[in-house]
């Protein structure tokens, strides 16, 4: 029999409350954020993650983060995605909910139960200004010193990848979509 294997688990000397953006084109952003809820659980840490402009459309992390019980929640604010065919709520509308969003997250942020947050597709809501620079700026500046804060969406603004610690780009080399091929549950949604 081999012998078994000793795990070792790492304690940061010096732990530190992250930025984490993941913007780029390529796939990926939001199912690494959710990746990261995942592994967080496993360390018994509380993670709330809010997506924007999302609602309409079911997506299998809606149910997926109830299976890692208590210490996942998610609320899936919005009403899809602005501006493209087929979507038929208006700018105004679209902003509303996203502002209510905004509101939600203060509210979590400063609650100090959590001791991660995630902003799923923020940074889209601020490109199509359905949120203000200086209210995402305000979150950053705002959060709770060792609480991680991981922002995702494509066109990550200048300032917030400046204020960032850690960012990367999903970049695209090849996607189904360019072969037609739908968009696949547990995969894509
Ligand atoms: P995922 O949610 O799969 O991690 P993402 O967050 O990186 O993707 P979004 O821009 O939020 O990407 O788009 C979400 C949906 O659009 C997913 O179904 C994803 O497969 C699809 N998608 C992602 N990148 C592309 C792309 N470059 N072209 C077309 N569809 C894409
Ligand atoms: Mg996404």
């Amino acid at each position: 029999m081999s012998k078994p294997i000793k795990i070792e688990k790492l304690a940061p000397k010096k732990p530190h409350g992250l930025i984490v953006v993941i913007t780029g084109n390529g796939k990926g952003k939001t199912t690494s954020a959710m990746g990261m809820a995942l592994r967080a659980s496993g360390h018994g840490l509380h993670v709330c993650i809010i997506q924007f402009m999302k609602g309409d459309l079911y997506t299998g992390e809606w149910d997926g983060v109830k299976m890692l019980g208590d210490l996942v929640e998610l609320h899936a604010t919005g009403m899809g995605f602005c501006g493209i065919q087929g979507n038929s709520y208006s700018h105004a509308e679209h902003r509303t909910s996203a502002q209510t969003a905004i509101e939600l997250a203060q509210t979590k942020m400063s609650s100090g139960n959590y001791e991660i947050i995630i902003l799923d597709e923020i940074n889209n809501a601020l490109k199509l200004k359905l949120v203000d620079l200086e209210q995402v700026l305000g979150l950053i500046k705002g959060k709770p010193k060792l609480m991680h804060l991981v922002i995702t969406g494509r066109n990550a603004h200048p300032d917030i990848v400046e204020l960032a610690d850690t960012v990367s780009e999903v970049c695209e080399v090849k996607h189904a979509y360019q072969k037609d091929i739908e968009p696949q549950p547990g995969i894509d949604y």
